[in-house]
């Protein structure tokens, strides 16, 4: 006998598919418990994120209707949002193409694998990029997209998926010879990293990648002006990650502003108390904004154009999945 739990949630037909021997096709549970148990906690109805029509059930069609016209479709940028954009419009019959401007598929979804612990999510990518192959969707690697490229590429739709870019608080002031480096980047592996290390943003992103370093070695500190520390995580997976960070030694302070990045590390302030914490190096965990810049470049160049993921409102990765799935329906 074998029970299932989430990954139900994940692929209602994971029974069916298994008894077929399709287990390639079976969407995976990620063990993220993003959509499921952290809505749970917050007294919503549940979604999933490897699974955009969980909840949904009433307001979407069971199957994918086919399209009346077929479309030249293209999608800019083949992070989570775009791979399921792409997938869902070629389900209806499109023709579709995905251009990434980076050497892999995956963006926001690919950084997310990257800490330890969190290879899973991997499995998730990987059965995006498959189901989209498999409904002929074309992946093109390593191609930027601007105005004219477009144009002469003369699709009929355009989705930007093109996410989102980190941007500093308008609290911090960052000095004369401050640097710091966007959590992003540093989860990619492509930047060194100095002994000592500030997070300034103790969310989910901050205390995944204050993990990571932690565990290559560094002493890290973050701050974060909320009352509480990784407050946008279910507390099940928030809980655990706390103790690990506790082990290894990661100083967590809550409840304390940032307000200037200098060359020299930064200066807090803690209610009545205020210092300067001297580190080799700042990352910026502290939010993003949308990479949207080719929408106003393409105003009465390609007629119909849609935004989808962090590229139309940086967020939670249910969401982004959820929504481009929901694009995909609509062109
Ligand atoms: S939200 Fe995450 S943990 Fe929950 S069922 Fe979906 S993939 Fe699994």
């Amino acid at each position: 006998m074998i029970a299932l739990g989430r990954p139900l949630l994940a692929d209602p037909d994971w029974p069916l598919k298994a008894r077929q021997n399709r287990a390639e096709d079976i969407r995976p549970c990620i063990s993220c418990c993003q959509g499921c148990v952290g809505n749970i906690e917050k007294g919503r109805p549940i979604t999933c994120m490897s699974n955009p029509q969980l909840g949904r059930e009433n307001e979407l069609p069971i199957s994918q209707p086919q399209a009346a016209r077929k479309k030249k479709v293209l999608i800019v940028g083949a992070g989570p949002a775009g791979l399921e954009a792409a997938h869902g419009a070629a389900v209806r019959g499109h023709n579709v193409i995905i251009w990434e401007k980076n050497p892999t598929v995956g963006g926001k979804l690919q950084l997310a694998a990257t800490p330890p612990g969190k290879q899973e999510f991997t499995e998730l990518l990987d059965y995006m990029e498959r189901a989209a192959r498999k409904q002929g969707v074309k992946i093109v690697i390593g191609k930027k997209a601007d105005v004219t490229a477009i144009k002469r590429f003369g699709p009929d739709v355009v989705v930007l998926a093109t996410g989102s870019r980190p941007v500093l608080p308008a609290q911090l002031k960052s000095g004369q010879g401050a640097s710091f480096i966007p959590a992003t980047e540093v989860i990619d592996g492509n930047k060194p990293i100095g002994p000592t290390v500030a997070i300034v943003g103790g969310g989910m992103v901050g205390l995944e990648t204050a993990k990571m370093l932690s565990s290559q070695g560094h002493a890290v500190t973050v701050f974060e002006m909320l009352d509480d520390i990784g407050t946008d995580m279910p507390a099940i997976t928030r809980i655990p990650l706390l103790l690990e960070l506790k082990e290894q030694g990661v100083k967590l302070l809550p409840r304390t502003t940032v307000r200037e990045l200098s060359a020299e590390g930064v200066s807090w302030e803690h209610e009545r108390t205020h210092g300067v914490l001297k580190v080799d190096t700042i990352i910026l965990a502290t939010g993003e904004k949308p990479d949207d810049g080719l929408q106003r470049e393409l105003e009465g160049v390609v007629v119909q154009v849609y935004l989808v993921g962090d590229c139309k409102r940086p967020g939670d990765m249910p969401a982004a999945i959820a929504d481009a799935y929901s694009v995909g329906l609509e062109i």
